[in-house]
């Protein structure tokens, strides 16, 4: 199969986990845009890379496409397999979520980084970005 095929399919095969992805608004302007992107797929439009501009906006789907395409994950298994590697932010054992402290000595903030593509806060007291914790857990 090639990667432009590839796309398509992964087109139609996200739709119906759109919902449990995205927001309720934004899972339908989604869908209706693969929708679209599909419709005239056949004809011989290039509509690969608007496929791809719109799955990779946001990192949910992104994160999903990623794993169809490149890991090759079956589609019943992709959700399973992110809940699993985007843990709820109190997990302070999970190894996909390093966690970030102030760099003020005496400044107990801290911040779990559930997602790579996350930018970096800056402490809510001292307004400094915050720093990966080297100690680890
Ligand atoms: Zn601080």
């Amino acid at each position: 199969m090639s990667p432009p095929d590839k796309l398509l399919n992964a087109a139609h095969a996200i739709r119906p986990y759109l919902s449990e992805l995205l927001n309720a608004p934004i899972a339908q302007k989604v869908s209706e845009q693969l929708e679209n992107f599909l419709a005239v797929s056949g004809s011989g439009q290039d509509v690969n890379s608007q496929i791809l501009t719109v799955l990779t906006e946001y990192s949910p789907t992104r994160e999903w496409l990623r794993l169809y395409i490149e890991e090759n994950y079956p589609v019943e298994a992709i959700l399973k397999v992110m809940r699993t590697y985007a843990p709820l932010p109190d997990n302070a054992h999970a190894v996909e979520s390093p966690r970030y402290l102030c760099p003020v000595a005496s400044c107990h903030q801290t911040w779990y980084r559930s997602d790579r593509n996350q930018p970096i806060p800056n402490c809510p007291i001292h307004d400094v970005q915050m720093v990966r914790d080297s100690k680890g857990h």
